[in-house]
């Protein structure tokens, strides 16, 4: 090909180029918006900690922090450093807890961008005392927040030695104890609240122990909790609820708890959606896509959709999953493909006059909920959302344009600079 024809695209052109793909991520950021205003108000006076991590759950990190901030949101969560410093690039200026146990060798990027270090074993603690030992005595303290074992088994310091490690690193100096904390394993359980009480009373024995905490917070609910066990925040003064799944309008209720409780007027954030991209009329006794594990037992339209498992679109969705089209609901048929997978419009006559380029809303409004997605898929909103993967671009409505998933790989400047383009 000649070099004229592969020359890339500048500015607006490269952007616009880099989103044609069938299928997008839309999110709603007044959604996101509704639902921090709705977790503030259900919390108050205990303040959000809202949590990004994964990019947001696939919402995109940067653009769900600057519309909470706008909401008033002051405090953030996630999980790994770099996720920290994807917001801090972004201007985003508020204290991040990162929820991650650190390497010791990882320490002193949290005090170089100012992150909240997760205190989970005397062994951080150490590490953290002799990095606090190295700094200018000018340098803005390093937060800790000190974990609690009360039940999950998977971070935490046993209740006595967590109260030990919160009075010593509160006699360092260099080091602030911004938090003592713990994390529930069954909040969303209602026949599990014995154990969620538990948990919470053993954080509260070392919130006791460990003595008052000037510039900290005590501080335990996730989403699950937040919604349906208020004790877990106002049994504990001043403190965070650390959500993250309600912000984007999901629970982890099944749908028929799910609309009596209060999670009911959350709003679903995203819109996950694929286009039609081939579109024909079958025979019965064709067979449909690898396997050929699904025959058709009639003629019958079978639109071509461009969406897949690289998509994150589960491939366990096979023969599982029903899809929005022009309003109502039709079955996938036959195995999901990495790109692309089939859905049975029915027989011709009673097909809805659908075309190539006809949007196909594979969970969010004008599909099924991301709740049934996950029932379908054998595993939770948390995943459905957190799984659409970073070659679906996300799209903004309302800003002026749409933008690649943040965490996407770039579309390179000189894209075929080495002149072997194919
Ligand atoms: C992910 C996470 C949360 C947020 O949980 P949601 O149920 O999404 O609100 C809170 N705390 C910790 C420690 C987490 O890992």
């Amino acid at each position: 090909m000649p070099a004229t024809d592969t020359s890339p695209p500048a500015g607006d052109a490269l952007a616009d180029d880099a989103l044609l793909t069938p299928t997008t991520a839309t999110v709603d950021l007044s959604a996101v918006r509704h639902n921090a205003r709705l977790v503030q108000q259900r919390a108050a006076p205990a303040d959000l900690m809202a949590v990004v991590k994964a990019d947001a759950y696939g919402h995109g990190a940067i653009r769900v922090a600057r519309a909470l901030r706008a909401e008033g949101v002051s405090h953030f969560a996630v999980a790994r450093v770099p996720e920290a410093l994807e917001l801090r690039a972004a201007g985003i200026e508020a204290p991040i807890q990162v929820f991650a146990a650190p390497l010791p060798e990882h320490l002193p990027a949290y005090a170089r961008h100012r992150l909240g270090v997760t205190v989970s074993s005397p062994a951080i603690a150490d590490a953290l005392v002799e990095l606090a030992a190295g700094r200018a005595p000018s340098a803005a303290p390093i937060r800790a927040h000190v974990k609690v074992e009360t039940g999950m088994e998977r971070l935490g310091e046993p209740p006595e030695e967590a109260a030990a490690t919160v009075r010593r690193l509160a006699g360092t100096d260099g080091v602030e104890v911004a938090g003592l904390w713990t994390h529930f394993a069954a909040a969303a359980d209602p026949e599990q609240e014995a154990f969620t009480r538990r948990q919470l009373e053993i954080l509260q024995e070392a919130a006791e122990a460990a003595g008052p905490l000037p510039n900290g917070r005590v501080h335990a609910a996730n989403t699950p909790a937040t919604m349906h066990f208020e004790e877990s925040f106002r049994a504990l003064g001043p403190t965070f609820v650390r959500c993250g799944l309600a912000l984007y309008g999901l629970t982890l209720f099944p749908p028929a708890v799910r609309a009596s409780l209060d999670g009911a007027q959350l709003r679903p954030a995203m819109r996950f959606s694929s286009k039609i991209t081939h579109l024909k009329t079958i025979e019965a006794g064709a067979s449909v896509s690898y396997g050929r594990g699904w025959t058709a037992p009639e003629r019958v339209r079978l639109a071509t959709v461009g969406c897949g498992y690289g998509d994150g679109y589960a491939r366990i969705l096979s023969g599982r999953a029903e899809v929005g089209v022009a309003g109502q609901r039709f079955p996938v048929v036959g195995r999901i493909c990495m790109d692309l997978m089939m859905v049975n419009l029915g027989p011709p006559a009673d097909a809805p006059p659908a075309e190539v380029g006809d949007e196909v809303v594979l969970f969010g409004p004008g599909g099924p909920h991301a709740q049934e997605v996950a029932d379908w898929s054998e595993t939770i909103p948390y995943e459905v959302a957190t799984r659409v993967t970073t070659r679906v671009p996300r799209r903004y409505p309302g800003e002026a344009t749409a933008t690649a998933a943040a965490t996407a790989p770039r579309v390179p400047a000189h894209a075929s600079s080495n002149g072997h383009a194919e």
